[in-house]
């Protein structure tokens, strides 16, 4: 038997290697952002065309290279950032695998130019499968400029894998706000298919969150701020209203890094307790410094995920002092302030970590301000006390509010349910006769089958009519338009404005046109002429959360999500009274989807009941 075991050629090992550090666009992004940081740049441009597909440049005015380490930097494991294993336990930069830019040289043709300080000229190389192809002189400024292009051209079935431009834009503008909001001494520019989206001048951190969620922010921020010898926490939390149905808005940063830690974010909402109504999240950019021997970010390759020493203690030290920011700003009631007894019972707080580490965390007022019971968060006489039962006094009334303005939205018999244009009373599924059909309870549709009877829940039977209209609408020509008399104008924050226009094309296939309108405005020309509402502004910013939700789901595109949203949206809802014709017209129309017996959701959408099954009951 011959040997059967090869080694690969090391530019295939190479692109395998590559595939767990750059699954997209947005992953370059991450990672030349950061080489750039590491760099000690000033300033940092970010350029893309075509989502990041066709051109991904960074432009920086970092300490550049020499040119041996222009050639060397694209090698497996090149990295200067760190000599010996020990150097891990210390480490302060962001990258420090060496595996980046070995990545990027493997699956995109690369063209870099750099210059340190004392050079006067600097190096210009080309790169494709991993082989320089060229290096010579240039002149060009310090720092330095790495463009990538055509993104997985040797990889065919990454490159098919890669989602639409709105979700790898989406992707990239995620990856661009993190390393922004991690520095916001750094000034920072994104430029999309020559439109620059992002222009963030170097300032205090409240600047660059109010220059990237909007100046409405300004004044909905609660600054955190707490320094122990252990761990520092600085940032800034929303107040209660800034909560959305996603969990979008949530950074946190260790060391200045963002990461994932799902036990954390719930130590930070837990925190607002009843603040918050059920299923909303708080906006938070929260920044935890700490010893880097005491973490290790070492756990995963995209390097978002952390493993904390003590993560309770992290946990406790956070929720300690969200609650304490929070009734600091007479936002939360101190009154409230006892500690859960199951944090105080924690071993992180009761028993010791390690010795020394125990002693100056206990002389640390934090520690002191969450484990003395009663006299946790007292609010100090000079802090405003009444301001918090405005709050409440105003809590119930906005619920109102918004529920008045829900019920508003919902469509009117008529204006949701119009049925077809044409005259003729609808044949619908088999029924016969006039009076054969009725409504039960508001809810549901009885009629006569020649065999036994069909019970139909209106709202599920409308919402799946629909969701195939409106997935349709995808296709062909698209939903009618209703030109509006007086266009309104919708505001929406920095960071999600591009994203709305980014899915102009799309929304006007649905029956939205808007048009740019200034700075993060729009103005809504038209909407769908089927299917007029109250509440467009609502509707848009739906949408955009559903085109948030699908970049970060797999198997689902943003456009069924949006198909689905606007199905949901429109449908007449269970509890509205359905005349006859509208109820015949239903039926016909639910006996023409693809898939009439199963909403969407997976849900039934009609029971028959057979007369044979009636004579057995009845024993007839
Ligand atoms: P790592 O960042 O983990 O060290 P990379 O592959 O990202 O690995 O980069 C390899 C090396 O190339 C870095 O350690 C650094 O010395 C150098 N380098 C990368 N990008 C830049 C840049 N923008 N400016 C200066 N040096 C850079
Ligand atoms: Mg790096």
């Amino acid at each position: 038997m011959p040997n059967i075991i090869n080694l690969l050629p090391s530019h295939i090992a190479n692109q395998i290697a590559a595939g767990e550090v750059i699954q997209r666009p947005g992953s370059a992004v991450k990672e030349l952002l950061e080489n750039a940081v590491d760099a000690g740049a000033s300033e940092i441009r970010l350029i893309v065309e075509d989502a990041g597909k066709a051109v991904l440049q960074v432009v920086d005015n970092g300490k550049g290279m020499s040119e041996a380490d222009a050639r060397n930097c694209f090698e497996r494991h090149a990295t200067s950032k760190i000599a010996g294993i020990d150097d891990l336990s210390t480490i302060k930069t962001m990258g420090f695998r060496g595996e980046a830019l070995a990545s990027v040289a493997a699956v995109s043709q690369v063209q870099m130019r750099t210059r340190r300080e004392e050079d006067e000229l600097g190096t210009e190389i080309e790169i494709e499968n991993s082989r320089i192809l060229r290096q010579e002189p240039c002149a060009c400024p310090v720092g330095t400029s790495i463009s990538m292009k055509n993104l997985f051209f040797n990889v065919p079935a990454r490159r098919n894998f890669l989602k639409s431009n709105v979700v790898e834009l989406k992707h990239i503008t995620d990856e661009f706000i993190r390393v922004a909001l991690g520095f916001p001494g750094i000034f920072f520019s994104f430029t999309s298919n020559g439109q620059e989206v992002f222009h963030l001048d170097k300032g205090t951190l409240k600047q660059r969150l109010v220059q990237l969620m909007g100046s409405s922010y300004s004044t909905k921020l609660v600054q955190v701020e707490e320094k122990t010898d252990y761990l520092d926490i600085t940032g800034f939390i929303g107040k209660p209203e800034t909560a959305k149905k996603t969990r979008g808005d949530q950074y946190l940063f260790v060391n200045n890094r963002f990461v994932k830690n799902p036990y954390l974010n719930h130590a930070i909402v837990s925190a607002y307790e009843a603040l918050l109504p059920q299923g909303n999240f708080p906006f938070f950019a929260l920044y935890i410094d700490l010893d880097p021997a005491t973490v290790d970010i070492n756990v995963h390759p995209t390097k978002q995920e952390i493993k904390f020493q003590d993560e309770k203690l992290v946990y406790a030290f956070i929720k300690s002092a969200i609650r304490h920011s929070l009734a600091q700003y007479s936002i939360a009631p101190a009154i409230d302030f006892g500690l859960d007894a199951g944090i105080q019972q924690m071993d992180a707080i009761s028993k010791p970590f390690t010795r020394p580490q125990q002693d100056e965390v206990r002389s640390s007022n934090l520690y002191k301000s969450f484990v003395g019971r009663n006299q946790a968060h007292r609010i100090e006489s000079s802090s405003n006390l009444s301001n918090w039962r405005d709050f409440f006094d105003q809590a119930p009334k906005q619920q109102v509010a918004e529920q008045s303005s829900l019920e508003q939205f919902q469509p009117k018999p008529f204006s949701a349910f119009q049925p077809e244009p044409n005259n003729e009373v609808p044949k619908a599924l088999g029924v016969n006769g006039q009076s054969s059909i009725h409504q039960i309870h508001l809810t549901y549709i009885v009629f006569e089958q020649p065999n036994g009877m069909t019970i139909l829940h209106q709202q599920l039977a409308h919402q799946q009519v629909l969701f195939e209209k409106f997935n349709a609408g995808w296709q062909g020509k698209g939903m009618a338009i209703q030109q509006s008399l007086f266009p309104i104008a919708i505001q929406l924050s920095p960071t999600d404005a591009p994203l709305l226009q980014s899915i102009l094309p799309d929304l006007l296939q649905m029956g939205y046109q808007l048009e740019p309108f200034g700075a993060n405005a729009f103005l809504l020309q038209g909407s769908p002429a089927d299917h007029p509402s109250e509440n467009n502004q609502a509707v848009i910013e739906m949408i955009l959360e559903d085109v948030k939700d699908a970049a970060s789901t797999l198997h689902i595109s943003y456009k069924e999500k949006i198909a689905k949203t606007l199905a949901r949206k429109h449908a007449a809802k269970a509890g509205m009274k359905l005349e006859e014709m509208e109820m015949l017209d239903l039926v016909e129309r639910l006996s023409q989807c693809k898939n009439n017996a199963t909403h969407f959701d997976g849900k039934p959408i009609y029971v028959e009941v057979k007369n044979d099954y009636l004579s057995d009951i009845f024993r007839v």
